[in-house]
């Protein structure tokens, strides 16, 4: 007989969910959401202290525990020190979604090797740092789910911007190794593909000729919200997705097809 699970409201009670880059856009948005269903958040931020502060007010107000600290994900020691911190003050880590990025965008030819070191960096190297700490707890817990925002430009390439999309298309590449190399712990890692999202780091593409040559481009023919992106990233996060591992997810408005 085919058996029915009833999903609880909150996906995530008591869930220790770690986010980084969440003072603003897309990271904020994800730290809410999995707070909503009931995880302890701890995220990151490099300058945006302000916020974070606000953040982990509005965080707590839904009766979870929740930390901000002041951490550069593109710098191993930093990462390794804030993972040891969490596991210290939160017990273990369940969740870890890799979100912190820039972009330096400029045509190759005009590409400077620190513009591209700088982006690799911080959005890939991120990645491998941020991974390689959270997993030791999640073997011990014989359980985890690893996210890591990656981008449709990783998938498609876009000029101008080599540097960032060649970090979003590794990200792609580490994904799929990681859910093979853990699999068997029941650790899963999956990626997200954003599209065009309103946040800082798209506010440029919003006015005049060129929003309107995008907005054409998008099937569903307008830009992405980051609490669309935040909803992705709940699926992933929680057993609703118990199933898949070392996929990319593109949230993009049918930009890809
Ligand atoms: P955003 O609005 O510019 O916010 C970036 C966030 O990352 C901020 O909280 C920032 O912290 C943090 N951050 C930047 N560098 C950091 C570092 N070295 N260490 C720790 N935190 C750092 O960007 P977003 O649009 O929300 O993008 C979030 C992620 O989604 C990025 O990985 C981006 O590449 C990806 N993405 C975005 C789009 C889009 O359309 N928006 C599309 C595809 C993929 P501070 O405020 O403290 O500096």
């Amino acid at each position: 007989m085919l058996k029915i699970y009833i999903w609880p409201m909150k996906l995530l009670e008591n869930k220790v969910a770690i986010v980084t880059g969440a003072s603003r856009g897309i990271g904020e948005a994800v730290a809410l959401k999995l707070a909503e269903h009931g995880a302890h958040v701890a995220f990151t931020y490099l300058s945006s202290e302000e916020k974070a502060k606000a953040l982990e007010g509005r965080l707590t107000a839904f009766g979870i525990r929740a930390r901000a600290y002041k951490s550069n994900a593109g710098v191993y020691a930093e990462c390794e020190a804030m993972v040891n911190e969490v596991v210290k003050e939160f017990g273990t880590v369940d969740i870890c979604v890799n979100n912190a990025g820039i972009s330096k965008d400029n045509l190759l030819l005009r590409l400077t090797p620190e513009q591209w070191q700088e982006v690799i960096d911080i959005n890939l190297g991120s990645v491998f740092n941020m991974t390689k700490q959270v997993i030791r707890p999640m073997m011990k817990a014989k359980k985890g789910s690893i996210i890591n925002m990656s981008s449709i430009v990783g998938i498609s390439g876009n000029a101008g911007q080599a540097s960032y999309a060649a970090s979003k298309a590794g990200i792609l590449g580490f994904t799929m190794s990681v859910a093979k190399e853990l699999g068997s712990r029941n650790i899963r890692c999956n990626a997200i593909a954003p599209g065009f999202i309103e946040t800082d780091m798209t506010h440029y593409l919003k006015d005049g000729d060129a929003s309107k040559k995008f907005l054409e481009s998008i099937p569903l023919g307008r830009f992405g919200q980051a609490e669309e992106i935040a909803n992705t990233a709940l699926f992933l996060a929680s057993d609703l997705s118990s199933y898949i591992t070392g996929q990319v997810i593109s949230a993009c408005g049918g930009l890809n097809i």
